[in-house]
């Protein structure tokens, strides 16, 4: 059934190529960052904060480590939380050697304070391509209605779920996980519209909203 939805979703969307980046100087941070930007923000507001970091050369690690907090609060404004997560890069820039970038592990990351399951998996999957899936809002909400979990599930739990039925494949997670978002934004949505939606035949539409 995972495996059917996932294909469904590939069929209806095709390939999202994710993550977006805008530079391949330093994709790695750059996921990174976006990473810890998107916390409770959409994409747009984070793309003009990344923006920001570019236009003004802030984009590597040398200067983001030196830069003054205040300065880095005023670029990343827009994608919103500005305090907290420029606290957040810091943190990461000053505790992460880019040059050791195989000896970061899930617990590294988790150890940054500001980083949570979800930043730490996207970062893991997609700036270091390592075959873990990253279970969001929009996961939980679909796997829900689809009748497959609890709506409260954890985050590990429902993890380990799709990890077990799915292979250990980097590409495929970076897929699902960038499909799942896609019919969220398109179908599952809060108030879903489920007319035409691809996975209908496959749902028990559990829609509490
Ligand atoms: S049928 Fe409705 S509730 Fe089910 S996955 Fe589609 S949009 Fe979501």
């Amino acid at each position: 059934m995972i495996l059917k939805i996932y294909d469904t979703l590939l069929k209806t969307y095709g390939y999202q190529d994710w993550w977006p980046v805008s530079t391949t100087a330093d994709p790695f941070l750059e996921i990174s960052l976006g990473a810890i930007l998107t916390q409770n923000t959409n994409w747009k507001n984070v793309e003009k904060a990344l923006q920001n970091l570019q236009t003004k050369k802030v984009l590597n690690w040398k200067t983001l480590q030196k830069i003054n907090i205040s300065i880095l609060q005023e670029l990343i404004k827009p994608a919103g939380f500005y305090k907290r997560k420029s606290t957040t890069i810091k943190n990461f820039v000053k505790t992460i050697n880019p040059q050791k970038k195989e000896n970061i592990t899930r617990q590294t990351l988790l150890n940054i304070k500001g980083i949570g399951k979800e930043t730490a998996d996207s970062i893991l999957l997609y700036g270091l391509e390592k075959p873990i899936f990253v279970v969001d809002t929009y996961t939980k909400r679909l796997f829900s209605r689809l009748g497959l979990t609890k709506k409260d599930i954890k985050y590990d739990e429902l993890q380990k779920l799709i990890q077990d039925k799915i292979p250990k494949n980097t590409h495929i997670y970076q897929e699902y996980h960038a499909l799942i978002v896609k019919h969220a934004k398109e179908h599952c949505k809060k108030k879903p519209i489920c007319t035409k939606c691809p996975l209908e035949s496959l749902c028990n539409k559990n829609v509490i909203i």
